[in-house]
This record gives C-alpha cells, sequence and structure tokens, in this order.
C-alpha cells in the first residue's frame, strides 16, 4: 500500500483561524453587527492604475499578434516585471541583478515550498509568535519533529516579548535555516538595521541562512528600519527574501509576490540561486501576463502615488486603534511600521478569554496571541486593513466595555 507522509498527521489542524469562524458562527443573534478586525485580508479595491492595466494585457490575449502562452523567460517571469522590482530595489541603494528575482504567485507559497532546497535534517529557528506558514511547511517537511505541549520538539522557538522589543536574541542553539519577519505579522514591530546586522553577521559566521519575509515592507514609516535585509552589508552571502504585492497593493486575490536569491549566497559551493532556479523551472510555470503587467503597473508614477494612498488608508485605521485603545488604558504595540496592532490583554485575561468577551460583548473578531505561538499568549492582534468606519466604530466599543 502506498505510504503517506505522515508528518500531516503530526499537525495540530489548522486551529487558529477555523477555531475564530467556529466560534463566531457559534455566537447566535449578536445584538449589533460584528466587525472583523481578525483576518488579514485587505478591505480597499485595486488602484486604478493597476486595472488600467490589466484591462489592457486582457485585451492584448484576446489578439492573436499580442496572445502570449508559456513565459519562457527566467522561471515564467517577463523582463519587464524583474526589471521594474530591481529598479525599485535600486531606489533604496540595494543592488539586486534581474536574475536574483524570482517572480511567483505568492509570499505564502515561496516561503513554503523554499524549503524544497534545504535538507529535511536542517535546524529551524522560528520567532515566537510566529507566521503560522513557516512552522507547518517545515513540520511538513519533517523538520519540526512531533507537536508536543503546544511545541515542536525539533523547532528553536525564538522568543519575541515586549522585553526584548519583539526582536529575538540569538539563541543558544545554532540553527540553521533562520526565519524573520520584518515588519513583523504579528507583533507589529520592525527590525532595525543593527538588530538585523546581528543576525547576518551570525548567519554569515554559522554557515546558516536567513530567510526574510519583507511582506509588510510598504508599511515602514521610520527612517532607521529598513525595507530590505539587503540593505545591511553581508546579507548577499546569508539571506534570501520574500516580498508581495498582497499587502503592498492589494493582491490579495490577484496573486503575485517575488523572491530574491542573491547569486552570492552559496554553501558547500552550491548556488541557492540555481537551486531555486532549478526548482522553479520544474514545478512553476509562473504567474498570468495579465497578472505581471498588474505587478508591473504598482511601480509605474501613477500606481506608486494611488498605492501610497492605500496604504495612508490602512495606516491611518492603525493610528486609530492604536491611539484608541492607548486612551482607554490598553498597552499598545505596533501599528507605525505595520498593519497590525498587538496590545496586551488586561490583567487575568488569557487570549482566547479576552477574544471571547470582545466577541460576545463588543462583537469585534480579533485574532487571539496564543494562535501565533507560546509566546503571543496575554496578546490580541488586530489589523488595520478594514474599512475605516468600521475600524473606527470597533475602537469605540472596545473602548465601551473596558
Ligand atoms: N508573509 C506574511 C508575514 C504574511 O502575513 C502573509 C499574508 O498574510 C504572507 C506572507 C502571504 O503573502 P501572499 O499573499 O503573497 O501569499
Amino acid at each position: 500500500m502506498v505510504k503517506l507522509n505522515d508528518n500531516f498527521q503530526k499537525l495540530p489542524g489548522g486551529y487558529l483561524f477555523p477555531e475564530i469562524g467556529r466560534r463566531v458562527r457559534a455566537f447566535q443573534n449578536p445584538p449589533m453587527p460584528v466587525i472583523r478586525l481578525g483576518i488579514g485580508d485587505v478591505t480597499q479595491p485595486l488602484a486604478p492604475a493597476v486595472v488600467e492595466a490589466m484591462k489592457k494585457a486582457s485585451e492584448e490575449m484576446g489578439h492573436k499578434e499580442t496572445f502570449r502562452g508559456y513565459c519562457e523567460e527566467t522561471c515564467g517571469a517577463y523582463d519587464f516585471i524583474r526589471f521594474a522590482i530591481r529598479d525599485s530595489y535600486l531606489e533604496r541603494g540595494v543592488n539586486i541583478a534581474d536574475d536574483e528575482i524570482f517572480v511567483s504567485d505568492g509570499a505564502k507559497s515561496d516561503c513554503g515550498n523554499i524549503g524544497d532546497i534545504f535538507s529535511a535534517d536542517n535546524i529551524v529557528a522560528v520567532c515566537d509568535p510566529v507566521y503560522p506558514v513557516y512552522v507547518d511547511t517545515n513540520a511538513m517537511a519533517g523538520r519540526a519533529g512531533d507537536f508536543e505541549n503546544g511545541k515542536w520538539s525539533r523547532l528553536v522557538y525564538l522568543p519575541c516579548t515586549a522585553e526584548n522589543g519583539f526582536f529575538p536574541e540569538l539563541p543558544e542553539k545554532t540553527p540553521d535555516m533562520i526565519y524573520i519577519c520584518s515588519p513583523n505579522n504579528p507583533t507589529g514591530a520592525a527590525a532595525t538595521r543593527d538588530q538585523l546586522k546581528t543576525w547576518v553577521d551570525y548567519a554569515n559566521k554559522n554557515g546558516s541562512v536567513i530567510l526574510f519575509d519583507s511582506a509588510y515592507e510598504a508599511y515602514i514609516t521610520e527612517d532607521d528600519k529598513p525595507h530590505s535585509i539587503f540593505e545591511i552589508p553581508g546579507a548577499e552571502t546569508c539571506a534570501i527574501e520574500f516580498r508581495s504585492f498582497s499587502k503592498t497593493a492589494g493582491f490579495t486575490g490577484v496573486r503575485c509576490a517575488y523572491t530574491v536569491i542573491p547569486k552570492a549566497l552559496k554553501r558547500g559551493g552550491v548556488s541557492l540561486n540555481a537551486m531555486w532556479n532549478r526548482r522553479q523551472g520544474t514545478k512553476f510555470n509562473g504567474v498570468s501576463y495579465v497578472v505581471q503587467r498588474a505587478a508591473e503597473a504598482t511601480f509605474s508614477p501613477e500606481g506608486k502615488r494611488q498605492i501610497a494612498e492605500t496604504i495612508a488608508y490602512y495606516h491611518n485605521n492603525a493610528r486609530v486603534i492604536r491611539e484608541g485603545l492607548s486612551a482607554a488604558g490598553l498597552t499598545v504595540y505596533g501599528g507605525v511600521n505595520a498593519p497590525y496592532i498587538w496590545f496586551r490583554t488586561p490583567e487575568g485575561f488569557g487570549s482566547w478569554e479576552f477574544f471571547d468577551k470582545l466577541l460576545y460583548e463588543a462583537c469585534v473578531v480579533t485574532t487571539p496571541g496564543a494562535g501565533f505561538g507560546p509566546s503571543g499568549e496575554g496578546y490580541i492582534r488586530l489589523t488595520a486593513f478594514g474599512d475605516a468606519e468600521a475600524t473606527l466604530e470597533a475602537v469605540e466599543r472596545i473602548k465601551s466595555i473596558l
């Protein structure tokens, strides 16, 4: 009989969002409309420049002369999109060659699929709390060990707490693969240059690889926070960077992202760029032409301006949440360089208990911090991706029950 990948049986089940959904559904006849500030999806429409680019590209697909099938260029990405991404890095003084950029259908896929080029024996470090994709994909690949008492036995957990400014300290046990997400989901914290440099130096010294997720870089407002790990000298020999158009330009339903693997990144003399090129060339046929044109439009002057307006809209939501909850006496973090607000539950409340209180008394859906890892206990995550009016209303309701 066929043998299955037993690692899947070890997964504790999609605990967080299904459990939130179950509790919301179980809340019958809420006294007021339920406002959802839990999920990380965007609510504002695509920028007009993006829509125009999609229309134009769709029209091209309908004519023999301009129709496009498989894209033969680097792993299914046209030069125009890779050059636009390369130039956007250059605007921040980061020199990336266009063949170091791999365009895909999502940072989630890339963060998960990247495991293909690494041995199952590697020791993996994740921040705690963490975006669950890093953990679950490594569990599926057999790198996480067994799930016991709320933790995976082979993972190195890097606690990110208020005490360390939600940025991990170097661990005792040296990991081979290190996931860092900045600006961070869920804590909303963004790393400084010095903080990232510590990890870059550490990874170079130990031969580890940093898997750097900067899906939220467009939300950075403070100058001392790097948008890319490649702003840190030495990162080109130890880091892979994941980026996405999802939160930058509302592409959660359109699907487009990219991963940067410098050619200087080698282990045992082998190029990780070449390995990923081989992996993608074999298992992935690229993002549609229409979507690549849509992504390209986000880099046009019009596109940039329109996208900045939407990000400003979400930033305003973040400010409303931050200021409102702080004024109500809660201890609030994040929301300055990220669309996430992370706040401490009031004395005596665990994450899920306070989640229930907010649901039943304020009819506001949040995300309990405990769902992101043991160190998330005692915290709640709110997102700034909601509608502005609903966000304001949610904050007023939360204030009124405190
Ligand atoms: N990385 C982080 C940290 C995220 O929070 C998310 C989405 O919530 C993603 C990646 C997924 O991005 P994409 O929509 O490109 O798959």
